[in-house]
């Protein structure tokens, strides 16, 4: 089984490429990552030597640089992870997330049906659903509603991946999971910024009243849940991917703080973010019973894991947190 992972590189998409070499053993994969800001090879690094693996330096978006690869082998799988992934960052500028979000898809949808590729799993996210109130979940009929220009890009291409199933017979899948932690993550995420924050003696940012909530899964989990997408999930289905964790921003912030020892004096509120979604939470049922999917790690033990992860792996994020981390973090922060 020939799976091109794009995107593997990044926080998901090392963990998918890790579980794939782990439990399929005729599997071959190719890493097709152009590695942007986000792209890291240490997160492969413990694969990196293993003969059914290869890394394609390439950008989504590149038809040219990408058609070469699926022209002359069959793929039997593409898992799309590749994206301009940082809701902050898109509210700066949305035009990577166009180039890669959208328009990569496109290439790849355009490559898959030109070369015959067995299946395509678009990896998607809760936010283009929009924003909840108190009550509710999403499920997989509701519309896109999608508020920040990253959630716009994502549903975009989740339009396109649509389209390449009911106009072209394309043999698609979509998963659309919440907010995804554990190890790999890039220190710009909520998690890992404030986790590494705290290893460095530097207070929190929380935006606004930190009453906003989110459905929290566990990487493992998920990467089990695309696995059974690609490989029992109906064509042309979408499949809601949710942590049965919904929590505060303050709610997180108080179960990281006791396992650091720390207490809410390190949390700073800052200005809230632009057009920040108050909610969002999804109905995974559907997940559960075509798939047989379930999450295993409870949140209290994978968040004890994955604090413990970053505090025996201080070179790892105290490398990313260097250069151009910095300016970032500044401009994102002035007032911290
Ligand atoms: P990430 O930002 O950690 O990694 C993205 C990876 O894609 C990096 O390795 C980067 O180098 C690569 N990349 C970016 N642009 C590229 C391009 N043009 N061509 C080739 N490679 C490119 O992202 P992540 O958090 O691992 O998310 C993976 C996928 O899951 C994304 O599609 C994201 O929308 C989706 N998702 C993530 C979450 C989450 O909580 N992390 C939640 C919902 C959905």
């Amino acid at each position: 089984m020939r799976v091109v992972v794009t995107g593997g590189y990044g926080f998901i998409g090392s963990h998918v490429v890790r579980w794939l070499l782990q439990h399929v053993p005729t599997v071959e994969v190719v890493n097709l990552d152009v590695l942007t800001y986000a792209g890291n090879p240490a997160n492969l690094a413990d694969v990196a030597k293993d003969p059914r693996y290869r890394w394609m330096r390439v950008s989504v978006s590149d038809y040219a640089g990408v058609y070469p690869l699926f022209q002359s082998h069959p793929i039997d799988a593409v898992i799309h992870l590749a994206a301009e992934s940082h809701v902050d960052r898109s509210i700066e500028t949305g035009l990577p997330f166009v180039e890669t979000n959208v328009v990569g898809t496109e290439v790849l949808l355009e490559i898959a049906r030109k070369t015959g590729v067995g299946r395509f799993l678009q990896v998607s996210t809760d936010e283009v659903y929009g924003s909840l109130g108190p009550d509710g979940l999403f499920r997989e009929t509701d519309p896109v509603r999608p508020n920040s220009p990253y959630a716009a890009s994502k549903a975009a291409a989740d339009l396109l991946v649509q389209a390449a199933h009911r106009t072209n017979g394309q043999n698609v899948v979509i998963t659309r999971c919440s907010n995804n932690f554990g190890p790999y993550q890039f220190p710009e995420k909520l998690i890992p910024l404030w986790i590494t924050n705290a290893l460095e003696g530097k207070p929190w940012p929380i935006y606004g009243d930190g009453q906003n909530v989110r459905d929290w899964l566990y990487v493992e989990d998920h990467v089990e849940a695309l696995w059974l997408a690609l490989t029992r999930g109906q064509a042309g289905e979408i499949y809601n991917i949710g942590g049965h964790n919904e929590k505060t921003n303050w709610d997180v912030a108080d179960a990281l703080l006791s396992r650091l020892g720390l207490t809410r004096s390190v949390v700073v509120p800052v200005p809230d973010r632009a057009g920040h979604d108050r909610r969002y939470a999804l109905d995974a049922t559907k997940a559960e019973q075509e798939l047989g999917w379930r999450p295993r790690h409870d949140w209290e033990t994978a968040l004890t894991a994955t604090v413990a992860w970053y505090q025996t792996h201080r070179d790892w994020w105290q490398s990313i947190k260097q250069g151009t981390y910095q300016d970032d973090y500044r401009r994102r922060y002035p007032t911290l």
